[in-house]
């Protein structure tokens, strides 16, 4: 009569069944009984105390395999190496995306600097703009002014020049019919 308890491969940890296999038992199974005659089994923490017992009184042998987690195998010396070399990688990258981040973050207020100038000349151009069309619009005016001047200058002009043709063909017509 022996009672041992040996953690399981992960093949054997594949299909385990949810609830104890002994009748009318729901709680999860704990381990897997092999009995000398070959019958095998899975069964919770209570029923394998209950089964240890029966063994016991029956005087015949029966295995149980524990169905927890095997303990993590340790880590070899290369093992120790690549996840150091992982680890050390791992890092490197983080100060590199931090790098990263700061210089993006450094272009991202270079750029809102260089949007907000933008923007200040823009409004400067449109003010400059609305100054330049409103200056337009005076000389304009200035110029109709000048124009109209300029007609009633040359209507003048030639009100005079029929002035002076009358007073000049009154003044020769007598010397002509004197001749
Ligand atoms: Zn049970």
């Amino acid at each position: 009569m022996s009672e041992t308890t040996a953690p399981m491969t992960a093949a054997q940890a594949v299909a385990l069944p949810v609830t104890c296999g002994e009748p009318n038992c729901t709680n999860a199974p704990v381990s897997q009984y092999t009995w000398a005659w070959g019958e095998v089994g899975y069964v919770c923490a209570q029923h394998q105390f209950l089964i240890s017992q029966r063994a016991k009184n029956l005087k015949r042998t029966v295995t149980f395999m524990s169905l927890g987690p095997a303990a993590p195998a340790p880590l070899t010396r290369d093992e120790r190496t690549q996840l150091h070399a992982a680890r050390l990688s791992a890092e490197d990258e983080m100060r590199e995306a931090q790098g990263r981040t700061a210089r993006l973050y450094d272009q991202n207020q270079v750029l809102a600097a260089e949007l907000g100038k933008s923007v200040r000349q823009r409004d400067e151009l449109q003010s400059e703009l609305t100054r330049l069309n409103e200056a337009l619009t005076l000389l304009t005016d200035r110029h109709d002014t000048a124009l109209e001047e300029l007609q009633t200058a040359k209507d003048e002009v030639v009100r005079l020049q029929t002035l002076v043709d009358a007073l000049q063909g009154a003044r020769v017509a007598p010397v002509g019919s004197e001749g």
